[in-house]
């Protein structure tokens, strides 16, 4: 990154953003679905008025900014407009009870709106606002610490405010609509003396165990409790409520997602000398951090890396203040959360969990005791990095190389980004963790705007594993199968079978064969609705798309020239798990992925399953490969390493080095040496020798080269746009207007002078959900500027009316 924009903060540089950085692209109509937006409200379109946010000073004290003030306007954002920002009216009841980030019902139009409340303001030029029509919550929903997140990620991301907003409040809460759950309890209404319980117990000994059990207990009883717990009907505890013996009332319950676990504490383990070394720094930002950059943990698989975050969030809670922890969503797994929850178990109530599994009530749940203070850590996927936590003290992000973090739809915010903005705005510290950096946080590292923290050797002293190359160009003419299951990989997998020890089968593919090709024609059985070939699941018996879930019956024979000879060809998971439990059948083997995996609970019981022995080799995609630690595991099969490196990404070499490393390093992490059979057609790339010498930095050093000499982050900004529709001609047209007036904007001076535009072209996945896609890429190192000028070339711009348009900066997703 280059100096002069917002995106330097992403260093943590003490630069105070301009107004314009965090204004740009609140008062305007959204480029994201831009079509969507321009159908509005244009009578409000006169309310408009430049937004007078001011960005908090740092280090501010959150009471200040929060305080009720006595303002007769406000300034809201409805949750669905084609402008971001309205004024209303105070009315006099609501007068001082209004604050920023309350939400609220205004009318727009004929309808009433729901909305946030984004500023509040002394003074106003429009004559006749409409007053808010209502206040829904008492204490504001999102604080002004989270408003400013969203303006920054508006202005950054190039996305209506609203969008921003979207976010950061969740969907559940936002609607207001979910309440508490309430359950019916029961209390005794006076304890009854002796006397009289004795009579009771005569004349009546169900209603008698009930007050004895009532008088057993210091808080009331959920009522389908004590019906359990005495063998009493719901009839008997009305009489005794009617008789004035009990009382029953409802009471507000919370949805605990973990309420059925328990929790043992897990006590600190020893730290290394290195880790020691490690985190002297890490506890210096955490007790200090307006003086301390943010921190990279570069750290090897197995490296000890979360034992250095759990003190980092003891020594934050000790001082007072909170933390929040992002893993990304695939490693969020029980595993993850109860090594949290039992380092933390004796603050079991102050830890809360935000992750897509929860069901709407927990997540409404969880995410109000964050809110009301009660939760003191919050653990979370990528949407954590919103937790409306007060008090901050430390954000972890976990694996922060992980595409996971960038969101694919709009607002395309990048977690990891997103969170050391808002340490820097919050004032707090921040940890970046990963055994395989990404390309654009390592080079922060180096260039010195965060710093860096090496663990280089493996906790215990155990070696890394030991990664062999198979070459399946040699291996794929010993007969079917050999390209799937090579003989060394075979052999292998029979020695551990042998000393009963566990293996992992990786391949990031489900379904059985990737593709159904006519052996006489050469047809490939497609989606209609994609340009992508149909996999075939044996389980299910279908072709299923990967991209819509279209899905389609086998055909029998081809179905243009008719031929019956069909090949099913490229190996997927389930094809893998048959082949396996062929060559071996004396071994339990277990597919996990995404259709294995359909009910809540089943991850949860599989992986038990894997770790308590009763299962030799486990079969499967991503969701094996992160952060689970398995110490009998001494076997890691990665049965096609060369399928990211096709792809028209730049950063194929990156996703293929970090996947084999993050894959590898499953191996060996308990008293065994691990050792990893890498099957690939591609021997000598790059990317493939560096991993199987575990060595980030020679990776690092040749692909940084490629990057600067190509342009690509993190030297350059990018973004993409994606302009899509029904029509081809339509798509084409619209991509081609946008790159012209893009042109000229760059010709007069609007854009920054350093902007590439390549010329518009079909998008490599040229056709999804039915939808042709075209792509504009930009390219800039300042990108705030682009953004900017970007937002209102869009504005201004019409387009056909089905024509969806696009923004993703910072782009993951090429395809
Ligand atoms: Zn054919
Ligand atoms: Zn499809």
């Amino acid at each position: 990154m280059v100096a002069g924009e917002a995106d330097e903060l992403l260093g943590g540089v003490e630069r105070v953003p301009r107004r314009a950085d965090i204004n740009a692209g609140c008062d305007d109509a959204s480029q994201d679905e831009h079509h969507e937006d321009l159908a509005n409200e244009p009578e409000h379109r006169a309310q408009l008025k430049p937004s007078r946010q001011k960005l908090l000073p740092k280090n501010a004290p959150m009471e200040r900014v929060r305080g009720m003030s006595n303002a007769p306007y406000a300034r809201v954002v409805p949750d669905r407009s084609g402008h971001s920002a309205f004024d209303y009216e105070i009315p006099g009841h609501l007068l001082g009870k209004v604050a920023i980030g309350s939400r609220v019902r205004v009318p727009v139009r004929t309808r009433l709106l729901l909305a946030t409340v984004v500023d509040l303001l002394e003074t106003t030029d429009i004559e006749g606002l409409k007053p808010i029509a209502e206040l829904l919550s008492g204490k504001p929903l999102i604080n002004p610490v989270l408003i400013q997140l969203g303006h920054w990620i508006a202005s950054y991301y190039c996305c209506a405010l609203h969008v921003a907003l979207r976010a950061i409040l969740p969907q559940v809460v936002r609607d207001a609509e979910m309440k508490e759950k309430m359950l019916l309890f029961a209390r005794l209404a006076e304890k009854p003396d002796a006397a009289a319980l004795e009579q009771i117990a005569k004349r009546a000994p169900k209603q008698a165990a009930v007050i004895d059990f009532l008088m057993g207990q210091s808080e009331p009883v959920a009522v389908t409790e004590l019906m359990k717990e005495c063998g009493v009907t719901r009839a008997t505890l009305d009489g005794m409520r009617e008789r004035g013996v009990i009382a029953l009332e409802r009471q507000a319950v919370q949805r605990d997602p973990y309420k059925e676990e328990t929790f043992l504490h897990a006590p600190q383990l020893e730290m290394n000398p290195e880790q020691l070394a490690a985190f002297e720094p890490i506890a210096a930002a955490v007790k200090n951090p307006a003086i301390h950059r943010p921190i990279l943990v570069h750290g090897v698989t197995g490296s000890g890396k979360t034992e250095l975050y759990l003190r980092a969030i003891d020594l934050c809670l000790s001082i007072g203040k909170t933390a929040i922890v992002l893993v990304p969503e695939i490693s969020l797994t029980p595993q993850t959360v109860e090594r949290f929850k039992s380092r933390f178990a004796h603050l079991q109530e102050q830890v809360a969990v935000l992750h897509s599994n929860l069901s709407d009530g927990e997540r409404h749940d969880e995410w109000h005791k964050i809110n009301n203070g009660a939760a003191r850590i919050v653990i979370g996927a990528r949407s954590g990095v919103f937790a409306p936590i007060e008090k901050l003290g430390l954000i972890v992000v976990d694996e922060e190389h992980e595409n996971s973090y960038k969101q694919e739809d709009a607002p395309r915010y990048q977690a990891r980004d997103v969170a050391v903005y808002r340490a820097y705005m919050e004032g707090c510290a921040i940890i970046l963790g990963s055994a395989t950096p990404s390309m654009e946080s390592y080079h922060n590292a180096l260039s010195g705007k965060y710093e860096l923290v090496r663990l280089l050797s493996r906790v215990d002293e155990r070696k890394m594993p030991k990664i062999r190359i198979i070459d399946l160009r040699l291996e794929a003419s010993r007969g079917p199968g050999a390209s799937i299951l090579s003989e060394p990989l075979c052999k292998a997998i029979r020695a551990r079978l042998a000393k009963k020890e566990q293996s992992i089968l990786f391949l990031n593919r489900r379904g059985f064969s990737t593709s159904l090709i006519c052996s006489s024609c050469g047809h490939v059985c497609e989606c209609p609705n994609c340009s992508l070939a149909l996999t075939f699941h044996r389980g299910a018996n279908r072709l299923v798309c990967h991209i819509c879930g279209h899905t389609a019956v086998v055909p029998a024979k081809c179905p243009v020239c008719a031929d019956p000879r069909i090949k099913y060809s490229g190996a997927g998971t389930e094809k893998v798990e048959e082949l396996v439990s062929a060559f071996f059948p004396e071994a339990v083997v277990k597919r996990l992925d995404a259709d294995s995996v359909s009910r809540k609970d089943s991850l949860k019981e599989a992986l038990h399953a894997f770790r308590t022995g009763k299962i030799d080799i486990l079969v499967g995609t991503q969701m094996i490969a992160k952060g689970l630690h398995f110490p009998n595991v001494t076997l890691v099969g990665i049965v096609n390493a060369d399928m990211g490196l096709h792809l028209p990404d730049f950063r194929g070499g990156e996703r293929t080095f970090q996947l084999l490393t993050q894959v590898a390093g499953r191996a060996g992490r308990g008293d065994v040496e691990g050792e990893v059979y890498v099957q690939t057609y591609t021997p000598f790339h790059p990317a493939i020798q560096f991993a199987r010498h575990h060595d980030f930095p020679g990776f690092w050093e040749q692909e940084i080269e490629f990057r600067k000499k190509t342009n690509f982050p993190p030297f350059w900004h990018m973004v993409l746009v994606t302009l899509r529709s029904e029509s081809e001609s339509h798509a084409a047209f619209s991509a081609d207007t946008l790159a012209r007036r893009v042109r000229e904007s760059l010709e007069a001076g609007s854009l920054p002078e350093d902007t590439m535009v390549s010329n518009p072209a079909p998008a490599p996945m040229e056709k999804s959900h039915g939808q042709y896609r075209f792509h504009l890429m930009l390219r800039t190192r300042r990108i705030t500027r682009l953004s900017k000028g970007l937002h209102d070339i869009l504005e201004k711009l019409t387009f056909p009316e089905e024509v969806i348009v696009s923004v993703d900066v910072d782009a993951y997703q090429l395809l």
